[in-house]
């Protein structure tokens, strides 16, 4: 048996490889080295001669690339079947998709046709073993699958000892991407895509298409300014959108102030939001739940702006400023504007 690391690598729209992706083949490679295997990577799309350059950096050994018109945009019918086929072929242990809308809708049907489990939304993957008493078994090199349970109120690890591959979905952003030396000898097999597909595979078709750009940028946003309720009102916000304009930053939310109508839902950072690790996060009015800092606790830098000395972000928040969200802001709006502008 090969046992080695596959990581499911979506194009994007503009036909580069998913920033979620490259997360997945950087964690893929260090999970990887650990169990002394290889990372491999199945790319299915159209025009894919470029993609190769792309994953070079992130230590990829071996390249699956299965290029055709019919394959792209994502269709879950020949895609399925493709990675299916692949998977079984090459005997990998672990599979990897981003917990994208494609990877949500792919790896539920690859799960079924190979007849394995699926853990959905990890935000930690790790290497462990597994000791089972009643039949003093201990089951090496299991992976663990690590994401937050009953509501966001415990971690749980979640392990698949006896059916493989382990496969999991995991969320954006919470894999750092992380270049390494491209490998001498990456291999990049071309795959027939004749002998993955069959005809039916191409039943469904897509008629129409509408691509919507994302209104807001708070993934990729090194600064983020957040609000939570303490805020108090929309009209407060503004203040974090004028600090957000003199740092060159984004404006982000918890959950209990999109609920107040403070602020948008694209905009809300967390367990049911967007996952982000800016250089700077500045907490203000945010009590920091566990649900919140799902989406944010690997931040670089984190300042909390709180009434409350005590709330619990100031146990993660590397300075806290005790005061109200309406003193303190118009004054670090003053300093940033004459000092960086
Ligand atoms: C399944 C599930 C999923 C969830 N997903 C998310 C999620 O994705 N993201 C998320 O954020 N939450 C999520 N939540 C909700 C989460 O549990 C909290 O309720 C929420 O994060 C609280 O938001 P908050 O910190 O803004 O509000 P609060 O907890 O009400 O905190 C307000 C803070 O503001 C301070 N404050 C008050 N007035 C001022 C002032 N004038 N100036 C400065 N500080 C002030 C207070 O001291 C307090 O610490 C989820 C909950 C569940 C059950």
């Amino acid at each position: 048996m090969k046992k080695n690391i596959f990581v499911y690598c979506e194009i994007t729209e503009d036909g580069h490889i998913a920033d979620v992706s490259l997360e997945l083949c950087s964690k893929g490679y260090k999970l990887a080295k650990e169990l002394k295997v290889k990372l491999e990577a199945i790319v299915i799309g159209a025009n894919l001669n470029h993609i190769a350059a792309e994953l070079a950096p992130f230590g990829v050994d071996t390249i699956y690339l299965a290029d055709d018109n019919r394959l792209f945009p994502y269709l879950n019918l020949p895609h399925s079947s493709i990675v299916s086929k692949l998977i079984s072929e090459y005997e990998a242990d672990i599979v990897l998709f981003g917990a994208t809308s494609i990877g949500r809708d792919l790896a539920p049907r690859v799960a079924s046709a190979l007849r394995c489990g699926l853990t959905a939304d990890c935000t930690s993957l790790e290497i462990g073993d597994h000791y089972i008493k009643k039949t003093d078994t201990t089951y090496k090199n299991l992976l663990y699958q690590i994401r937050p349970a009953f509501g966001g109120n415990i971690v749980a690890t979640i392990i698949n000892p006896d059916m493989h591959p382990q496969m999991a979905t995991v969320r954006e952003g919470v894999m750092k991407k992380e270049t390494v030396r491209p490998k001498k000898n990456m291999a990049v097999v071309a795959i027939e895509v004749d002998k993955y597909v069959s005809e039916t595979d191409f039943v469904v078709s897509i008629i129409h298409r509408q691509i919507e750009a994302p209104k807001v940028n708070i993934k990729g946003a090194q600064i983020i300014v957040a609000g939570g309720y303490g805020v108090g009102s929309k009209e407060n916000f503004g203040l974090l959108y004028q600090l957000a304009d003199a740092l060159s930053g984004e404006v982000g939310a918890s959950r209990a102030a999109v609920d107040a109508g403070f602020s948008s839902h694209e905009r809300q950072i967390g367990q049911t939001g967007v996952t982000v690790r800016p250089k700077l996060y500045i907490a203000c009015g945010i009590s920091g739940a566990v649900q919140h800092r799902a989406g944010m606790d690997q931040s670089a830098q984190i300042i909390s702006i709180n009434t409350d000395p005590n709330a619990p972000i100031s146990h993660i928040a590397d300075y806290n400023i005790v005061g109200t969200v309406e003193e303190v802001l118009p004054k670090m709006i003053k300093y940033f504007y004459q000092n960086s502008k």
